[in-house]
């Protein structure tokens, strides 16, 4: 199979590579390897007569783990039958989600790339549907759809649903709804991605930006295998803040927009009080409690637009700084 951007490949270029985050999944590791490894195996059986070099390369990237994961992840490199497809980037200390896929598609070589999460709510056995589908319909990207989510909290089914729609809205429908960060890429679109200057990198928003042709497969999301999310709130909090500062500017807009409308609704407010203060002098007396709640809501509409302002000054901020994206502990990775 040709590779979609004609980069410099030689026989031994895997067909597809697959980009593993890992943090703290020491429960769940050994059962992923296994599937990733019988896919693997599909891999090369499936698209033995269409590609020269069906091999499948998994790039765990362990993201600062405090438990036995990056161990496990060691032993995997060091087993006979599993050393050639796998390698390990690890990182100096815990960067998040999105700077762990980045590492991984930077260290990627596949014709192919594909983001899965390490607790197997991903099906893997999917990505070589993903592979058919983005050939058959000439497509660069396929995204998974959760059309279901199970073993989640009410409060994380819920917040993920209103997220993906406001970040639809806001991104005038190019951000994908109920789109996670389990795909396939192709060599020319992670090189696109790589090659963005900017430091935090919110794939999913960054991918309609890109371009290329998209195709959407729906899948039905399991429960996490073993262990429990690593997605705490705050660093659900980050990744939203951190989508919407990425695909739009709209709420800078909407700080105006709220600001406009208080000002002149504070106007009119003002004129309805000098009128009645003219056909009721005793009026102004009893007027303290309507005089705290203007105070009130315009203090909390001046903090709303400040705060907005902060999250994007705050993004400036860490782009000018110009910092690495992550820092890679080479002695600890197996590259
Ligand atoms: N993850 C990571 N760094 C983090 C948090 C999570 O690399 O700081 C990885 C995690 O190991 C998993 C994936 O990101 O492979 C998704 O995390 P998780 O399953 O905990 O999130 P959820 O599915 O609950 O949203
Ligand atoms: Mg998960």
């Amino acid at each position: 199979m040709s590779d979609p951007n004609n980069v410099k490949s030689n026989a031994s270029t895997p067909l597809l590579s697959l980009v593993v985050p890992c943090f703290n999944e020491e429960e769940v590791i050994l059962q992923t390897h296994g599937r990733l490894v019988t896919l693997a195996k599909d891999l090369e059986q499936g698209w033995q007569t269409r590609s020269p070099n069906p091999h499948l390369e998994i790039i765990y990237v362990d993201d600062g783990s405090r438990d036995r994961t990056l161990s496990r992840l060691h032993g995997f490199c060091s087993d006979p039958a599993t050393s050639h497809v796998v390698r390990v980037v690890s990182f100096s200390r815990n960067f998040g989600h999105q700077a762990a896929i980045a590492a991984g598609l930077l260290h990627s070589q596949g014709h192919w790339v594909a983001t899965i999460d390490a607790d197997l709510q991903d099906p893997p056995e999917l990505i070589l549907k993903m592979l058919d589908l983005a050939t058959q319909q000439g497509a660069d990207v396929v995204h998974g759809r959760r059309q279901s989510r199970e073993g989640e909290t009410i409060f994380k089914k819920a917040t993920a649903f209103l997220f993906y729609r406001l970040l639809n809205i806001l991104s005038r429908g190019r951000a994908l709804n109920d789109v996670g960060d389990f795909r396939l890429m192709s060599r020319r679109v992670v090189r696109a991605l790589n090659d963005l200057p900017e430091r935090s990198l919110y794939v999913r928003g960054l991918l309609p930006e890109i371009g290329f042709p998209q195709a959407i497969l729906p899948y039905e999301r399991p429960p996490r295998a073993a262990g429990e999310t690593k997605y705490t709130l705050s660093k659900m909090m980050a990744l939203a803040f951190e989508g919407i500062t990425a695909v739009s500017v709209a709420p800078l807009k909407f700080g105006l927009a709220l600001g406009l409308f208080t000002a002149i609704a504070c106007v009119l407010y003002l004129v309805s009080i000098m009128i009645r203060l003219v056909l009721d002098p005793t009026f102004a007396v009893r007027g303290w409690p309507s005089l705290m709640a203007v105070i009130l809501f315009l203090g909390a509409v001046q903090l709303l637009s400040v705060g907005i302002l902060g999250e994007y000054i705050g993004q400036i901020h860490r782009e000018v700084k110009h910092r690495p994206r992550f820092f890679v502990d080479v002695q600890k990775s197996r590259l």
